[in-house]
């Protein structure tokens, strides 16, 4: 089979198709406005390789200029679609390249229009190309694989249209628009399968990517507070309490509201959940680097704290019960006190596992509640008498 330019266009036809299908497809079930966009983009392409291919009957503004300028409108689907990705604004100046094209309708009926068209063409792609191509830039935060490997697609992509624009203007060059001669529109045909394929592989793969990412951080996280909820605190404590030894003791504080459900009461439950919050913020701030914090459930908090001693537990549990009634008490005005209670742990041996360890945390905790609330109960099982230091 010689693949002679029709033949080229056609095979871009059904591959663009085929991608605009499965973005589509792909949309229905992953819902990103992202992937429907580029879906409209190949769409677009599948439409303007097809009219592409009236130029061979002599149709040659609906042949050439128009079908040429949807293939840059596809481009600038692909830029939108990945601005969307991203969650970057796209300057409204990027419109202008519509007038652009539609200026180019002015062009006098002259030998030099071929490379022209070819020239404004390829450059505007290219433009296009570079911006969504440094729109995937990391931005601090790691990208998907498949993000990477779209910003280099569309990176390549993008130089081989300046490279195209560029030899478009070497004098010489033979580029006939009109019967889909020269050397460059053959390459271009050939570029433009490869591209339609790997462009559409990498955008599947970057919506994938970040949307399993987004599931996998939604299972462990408590929905109100965003902290580990109790399943990734069991799966990631295993390497902290796997580290424990007598150089490097672990610690476990478990944490309980006083009074909470008088701020329910008396206030709604929307105004319980606002102090949640706070507590689970005030966690997050004093949490050292390498400790782990969890919701465990209703207003239940425990940190898992590496390299601990009694002083920094009871320094870390203080600060914490000295900011959460400060805030408390400021907000809500109870008959009894809304505080926190402390139990903690402090160990040397690997426990058994994280239940067995929560479970010593429950009854220190108790005791810190029989004890007046308010306040934390330390037990050192690092003594070998198990001897217990009250604080406060
Ligand atoms: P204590 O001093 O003995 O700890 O009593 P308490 O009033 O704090 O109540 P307790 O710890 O026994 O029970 C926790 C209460 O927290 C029970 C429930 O009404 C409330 N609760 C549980 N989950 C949520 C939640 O997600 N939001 C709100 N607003 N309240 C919750
Ligand atoms: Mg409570």
């Amino acid at each position: 089979m010689a693949l002679d330019p029709p033949t080229m266009l056609a095979i871009s036809t059904a591959l663009a198709a085929a991608a605009a299908l499965y973005l589509a497809v792909e949309w229905r079930s992953i819902r990103e406005s992202s992937l429907l966009i580029w879906s409209a983009g190949f769409a677009t392409i599948t439409v303007g390789s097809t009219l592409a291919l009236l130029r061979m009957s002599g149709l040659l503004l609906i042949g050439i200029w128009f079908a040429n300028g949807l293939l840059v409108m596809a481009h600038w689907f692909f830029l939108l679609g990945v601005a969307r990705f991203t969650q970057a604004r796209l300057s409204r100046a990027w419109y202008l390249i519509f007038v652009a094209w539609l200026a180019l309708l002015l062009l006098p009926d002259e030998p030099s229009w071929s490379k022209i068209m070819l020239l404004a063409n390829s450059l505007l792609i290219a433009l296009l190309s570079f911006r969504a191509s440094l729109l995937l830039r990391p931005h601090g935060k790691s990208l998907s694989v498949g993000a990477v490997q779209l910003r280099y697609v569309l990176l390549v992509h993008g130089l081989f249209y300046l490279v195209k624009a560029i030899t478009a203007v070497v004098p010489g060059t033979l580029i006939d628009l009109a019967s889909l001669r020269g050397e460059i529109i053959q390459i271009s045909l050939v570029e433009g399968v490869m591209a339609i394929m790997l462009i559409a592989l990498s955008m599947t793969g970057t919506e994938r990517y970040q949307r399993e990412r987004r599931i996998a951080h939604l299972a462990e996280r408590d929905p109100l507070t965003a902290l580990y909820n109790r399943r990734a605190l069991e799966q990631r404590a295993v390497r902290l309490l796997g580290e424990v030894s007598t150089a490097r003791p672990g610690a476990l504080l478990l944490i309980d509201i006083d009074n909470f459900k008088l701020v329910n009461d008396l206030y709604g439950h929307t105004a319980g959940d606002r102090l949640l919050v706070a507590l689970s913020e005030m966690i997050r701030s004093v949490v050292p680097e390498g400790a782990l914090a969890a919701r465990l459930g209703g207003d239940e908090f425990v940190i898992l704290l590496s390299h601990a001693s009694s002083e920094r537990i009871v320094a870390l549990g203080n600060a914490l019960r000295d900011q959460f009634h400060g805030t408390a008490s400021q907000t809500f005005a109870t008959p009894e006190a809304v505080t926190l209670s402390i139990g903690a742990n402090l160990f040397d041996q690997p426990p058994a596992s994280l239940a067995a360890l929560i479970e010593q945390g429950d009854v220190a905790l108790y005791e810190s509640k029989r004890g007046g609330r308010n306040r934390i109960r330390l037990v050192d099982g690092t003594l070998a008498r198990g001897e217990a230091l009250r604080a406060r």
